[in-house]
């Protein structure tokens, strides 16, 4: 059978590692589900994903007047004094505030242009027949000899081939806002503990805001409605809101932003890169570096034929989750004012091996 690697998922991971294959000449079929519109949260590029982009030849599409450096980030965290992390100390250049829906279709545009098939179609099943994937689109199969599984938490071909983990139940609330009086705000991130949970507030390059809030997703929350009302108990965002006069200009949406990961993250003619490998609380920033970090390992893997640099990609991805879970405690135990609260009392404990064993899915 000739060769046909299949890439599935349209965020980052599946982009990057389509352009990645098509560089490296193997060109593959781009299953990149169907087109969805709206906004996309997630906007705060870590400085650790510069080099990479620029890896993929990439770095100059940050330099879209959508997007904008981000030199301030604050956050009343363990205090209800808000503190400063300025990006200016950070010597691989400043993080990035994204458009990420224009972000993610550059990036896609970029992978077309490097010869990539695109199909923007929903895989909705997956199996394998005389020893080639079959990729079932409803009226239609796509087949392939390798699979690079990039299609988010739901992980649609690894959680079926291997074994999920999930350290908690984080779920994001979301509303876009805008300021009517056209007084041009600072350009700032902010973040603000509670007894709930946490706030986020990031200023976009077009002046709008983005408020999440994030708690578990068992835990008493809010009517979605609510979210301006509840904003309005903060402190430090409720004050950047009404200083600006922001007002909410779209629906509250709720979305997964929890802890899981797959374990191993390769198998027999595939494997899971992105948040379909593993996916981490919002609050570290880490998602989209990784999510271009394992799609260029484990292209760089298949493409050199190399079996074992494809376990070491999986060991490092395994080894990944390890230091992510012992920082994320540190973070959060960082937070000691409702240390009582359901919220808080579950991110106290430590995690360690058997705890990671319970939490499989
Ligand atoms: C609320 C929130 C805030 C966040 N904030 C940040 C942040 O500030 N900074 C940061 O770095 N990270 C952040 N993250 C994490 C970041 O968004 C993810 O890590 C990143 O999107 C992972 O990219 P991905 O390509 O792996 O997955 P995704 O972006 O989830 O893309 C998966 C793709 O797969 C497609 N797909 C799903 N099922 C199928 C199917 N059956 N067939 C075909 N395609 C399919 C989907 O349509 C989607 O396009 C945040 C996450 C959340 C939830």
């Amino acid at each position: 059978m000739t060769e046909r690697v299949a890439v599935l998922g349209s965020g980052i991971a599946g982009a990057a590692a389509a352009l990645r294959l098509a560089q490296g000449g193997v060109a593959p079929v781009w299953i990149s589900g169907a087109p969805r519109q709206g906004f996309k949260p997630g906007e705060h590029l870590g400085a650790a994903a510069l080099s990479l982009l620029k890896a993929l030849g990439s770095d100059t599409l940050l330099r879209a007047e959508v997007h904008r450096e981000a030199h301030g980030t604050y956050s009343a965290w363990g205090s209800a004094l808000l503190g400063e992390r300025n990006a200016i100390v950070q010597l691989e250049g400043a993080p990035v505030v994204l458009d990420r829906c224009a972000f993610e279709a550059a990036l896609s545009a970029q992978a077309i242009a490097a010869g990539v098939q695109q199909i923007q179609r929903d895989v909705v099943d997956v199996r394998v027949e005389d020893q080639a994937w079959r990729l079932d689109l409803g009226d239609g199969a796509v087949t392939a000899s390798f699979v690079f599984d990039a299609t988010g938490r739901k992980a649609l071909v690894a959680s079926k081939f291997s074994r999920r983990f999930q350290a908690d139940r984080l779920t994001c609330q979301y509303a876009i806002f805008d300021a009517p009086n056209g007084i041009t705000p600072r350009p700032v991130t902010l973040i603000e503990a509670e007894e709930r949970g946490w706030w986020y507030l990031s200023v976009l390059a077009d002046r709008r805001a983005v408020v999440n809030f994030y708690t578990d997703a068992d835990l008493p929350g809010f009517e979605n409605s609510a979210l301006a009302q509840q904003a309005a108990r903060t402190k430090a965002i409720s004050a950047f809101l009404s200083d600006y006069d922001y007002q909410t200009c779209g629906p509250t949406r709720r979305i997964a932003a929890n802890s899981t990961w797959i374990a191993p993250a390769i198998g027999a003619g595939w494997t899971a890169i992105g948040d379909a490998a593993a996916a981490f609380d919002p609050l570290s920033s880490h998602g989209m570096t990784t999510a271009l970090w394992t799609a260029i390992e484990a292209t760089e893997a298949f493409l050199a034929r190399d079996r074992k640099q494809m376990q070491a990609y999986a060991e490092s991805v395994a080894q990944g989750v390890q230091d992510y879970l012992i920082d994320r405690t540190r973070v959060y135990a960082q937070e000691q004012r409702w240390r009582d609260s359901p919220f808080w009392a579950r991110r106290g404990k430590r995690h360690h091996p058997d705890d990671i064993q319970a939490a499989a899915i």
